[in-house]
């Protein structure tokens, strides 16, 4: 266990290389630090995880925040063998007696830290409860749920949903590029309805996690020749026509014939910069600011129903105008103009993470991350 070892004397003691990890977890769950913002600061410090290779997820971290081990205490069985033909191990959940041994055995984390972050445990997951997919009490969506939403960059088409068939037998939805959907005519590949949908649900809760930096990435991005730059522009214009105006009135009150011409040729460039404004300024009318819709976004984030039963319930549309599909490990989700100009083949996104997926005996990764366009 990580952090943990046994001495000599088979004793629990603990392994400091390993134990100021789990104490740095603990310390930023507790400064309100997401479980995907701790994940990526121990892969970019090459933590190793337990088993001694240096892949870690989610999950794994709020085991970790959720070990009363750390903490000194040990809850007996927690797991008991199920009948003593097959000595088949399962879950205890509250069929039989749990027994609770505190301060049993060194603990890495004092208890005031620990209960905090039981505490901040059990807020977020009432806040962002995010069923996977692959649960069975997530239904599975409508045909039409990822309509014009899921985009092949290399064919420009959408994805349709198609049921895999294995043997006959329907196995899995999967979601497939509609050049492919008669014969394979586009190199891209099918991905799995469950592995969309549980990137969906982890991306929309790691930006709910990141509120802020959401909002100053989008204001960025939104006002790029956008609200912002109009506004400059038309007051640098009234800058110009009022200093224009100045020269104008001491050039009348001059009264001399080379005024007049020079004023007649100030007066036409003023009548010009005042065009210029006023299509600026109706130009600004009918654009959002980019503050309007940054808040907009953040709105329906926020209003995400946190306790769907299929992700028709979950208006993610609301949020992300698209869904790139580079190849089945890798996926983009676009916030703002669904027509991306530059290439985002190449692009990693921000806000990213990964969500992990067993096809019969091997583990796969679908890694997503999110572009930002004016
Ligand atoms: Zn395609």
């Amino acid at each position: 266990m990580l952090g943990y070892r046994y001495s000599e004397k088979k004793e629990v003691e603990i392994y400091e290389p390993e134990a100021m990890w789990i104490r740095k977890i603990y310390a930023m769950y507790i400064s309100n630090y997401s479980v995907s913002q701790i994940y990526d600061f121990l892969e970019k410090n090459k933590v190793k995880t337990t088993t001694g290779n240096d892949k870690w997820n989610n999950s794994c971290i709020r085991l970790i925040l959720k070990n009363e081990k750390y903490v000194g205490d040990c809850l007996m069985q927690k797991s008991y063998i199920e009948d003593f033909k097959t000595h088949r191990l399962v879950t205890n959940k509250g069929e039989k007696q749990k027994y609770l041994i505190q301060n049993g055995h060194p603990a890495i984390v004092d208890r005031e830290t620990w209960d905090k972050a039981q505490q901040i445990l059990v807020e977020r997951r009432e806040h962002y409860k995010m069923p996977l997919g692959t649960s069975p009490n997530f239904r599975m969506p409508s045909p039409t749920a990822y309509a014009g939403f899921v985009y092949c960059p290399y064919c420009k088409s959408y994805y349709r949903i198609r049921t895999q068939r294995y043997n006959g037998q329907p196995t899995k939805k999967v979601l497939v590029c509609a050049s492919n959907v008669q014969s394979k005519l586009c190199k891209n590949d099918n991905i799995f309805v469950d592995v969309l949908n549980d990137s969906i649900m982890k991306e929309l809760s790691i930006l709910k996690d990141n509120i802020q930096p959401l909002k100053k990435a989008m204001l960025e991005a939104f006002s790029d020749n956008g609200g912002i730059d109009r506004e400059n522009l038309i007051e640098a214009l009234e800058a110009k026509i009022k200093a224009l105006r100045e020269k104008l009135k001491k050039l009348n009150d001059m009264h001399t014939e080379y005024g007049y011409e020079l004023s007649k040729e100030i007066e036409s460039k003023i009548t010009n910069l005042t065009k210029d404004k006023m299509r600026i300024q109706s130009e600004l009318l009918v654009t959002e600011s980019a503050e309007a819709r940054a808040s907009n976004i953040i709105r329906k984030l926020k209003d995400i129903n946190a306790n769907p039963e299929s992700i028709d319930d979950v208006d993610f549309k609301s949020v992300f105008s698209r869904v790139i599909v580079k190849n089945k490990a890798e996926i983009l989700f676009v916030i703002g103009n669904p027509e991306v100009v530059r290439s985002v083949v190449k692009d990693k996104g921000t806000f990213g993470s990964k969500v992990d997926y067993r096809v019969r005996k091997t583990t796969y990764s679908m890694h997503f991350g999110l572009i930002i366009n004016r």
